[in-house]
C-alpha cells in the first residue's frame, strides 16, 4: 500500500513539468517520515535548522541532496560546509565570505543561491534589487563559492495577483543577472512553497521548496 507520503509526492510530481525540481521540506519531521519520501524515490530535502539538518543527514542515506533553505548565520556555515548540496537564502555579503572561507578549508565549491527580497513584508531577508551588482562583483572574488541562481519568497497572503508580480519581479532579476554568468551553472531559481508553487512554476521557477503539502502540517 501507499503511504500518505508516497502519494502526496507522486501527485506533485504528476502535476510538475519534468525541468522543475521538487525539494521536500522536511523541517521540524522525524527520520521515518523523510525515509518514506526517499523510498518515493524523493533525493531532493530541504531543512531550515543547522542542527537538526546535521542530525538528519548523520542518519539517512548518503545520495540525499541536501538543501538549506533558512537563514543563516555565518558563524553556522561550517557545519554544513562538508555535505551541503545548495544554500538557498544567501543574503548578506558576510554569509558569501565565510561559505569561500569553508570551501577553501575543505578545497571544494559550496553551491549558493542569492535571495533577493520582492515581497511586501519587511522581515523577509534578501538583498534588494538596488544591491544585486554589488553582490555579484563580490561573488566573482570568491573563488569557493559557486552561485547557481536566485531564491525568493512571495507575500504570505491569498492575493494571487500580488503573489505572482512578486514572482515575476524575482524571475526578472533572475534573468538579468543570469545573463552576466554562465548560462550552465547559473540557472536555478528557487520560489514556490506549498501555497503558491504553481503561480510560480508559471513564472518561471525551475526549484519549488515543499513541506506541508507532502509532509502535513507543522
Ligand atoms: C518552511 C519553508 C518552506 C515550505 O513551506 P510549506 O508551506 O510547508 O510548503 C519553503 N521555503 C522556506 C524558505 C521555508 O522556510
Amino acid at each position: 500500500m501507499q503511504s500518505r507520503i508516497e502519494e502526496n509526492i507522486f501527485h506533485l510530481r504528476s502535476e510538475l513539468p519534468p525541468h522543475v525540481e521538487l525539494i521536500a521540506v522536511s523541517k521540524t519531521k522525524p527520520v521515518p517520515m523523510l525515509m518514506e519520501a526517499y523510498e518515493a524515490g524523493q533525493r531532493h530535502f530541504g531543512e531550515n535548522y543547522v542542527q537538526e539538518l546535521c542530525d538528519k543527514q548523520a542518519q539517512l542515506p548518503a545520495d540525499i541532496q541536501w538543501h538549506f533553505i533558512g537563514p543563516l548565520q555565518s558563524n553556522k556555515v561550517k557545519y554544513i560546509a562538508p555535505f551541503v548540496h545548495l544554500i538557498h537564502g544567501v543574503a548578506s555579503i558576510s554569509t558569501l565570505r565565510e561559505m569561500n572561507k569553508q570551501g577553501q578549508k575543505l578545497n571544494k565549491k559550496i553551491g549558493g543561491l542569492i535571495q533577493i527580497h520582492v515581497a511586501q513584508e519587511e522581515t523577509k531577508s534578501g538583498f534588494e534589487s538596488h544591491e544585486l551588482s554589488n553582490v555579484m562583483e563580490e561573488v566573482k572574488n570568491l573563488e569557493y563559492v559557486q552561485i547557481r541562481g536566485v531564491m525568493a519568497m512571495a507575500s504570505f497572503t491569498e492575493n494571487e495577483v500580488q503573489v505572482r508580480s512578486e514572482f515575476r519581479k524575482a524571475y526578472a532579476l533572475f534573468s538579468q543577472i543570469k545573463e552576466t554568468q554562465d548560462g550552465h551553472i547559473f540557472n536555478v531559481l528557487s520560489m514556490g512553497m506549498s501555497g503558491d508553487w504553481k503561480i510560480a512554476v508559471e513564472e518561471g521557477s525551475t526549484h519549488i521548496r515543499v513541506g506541508s503539502s507532502i509532509f502535513g502540517i507543522r
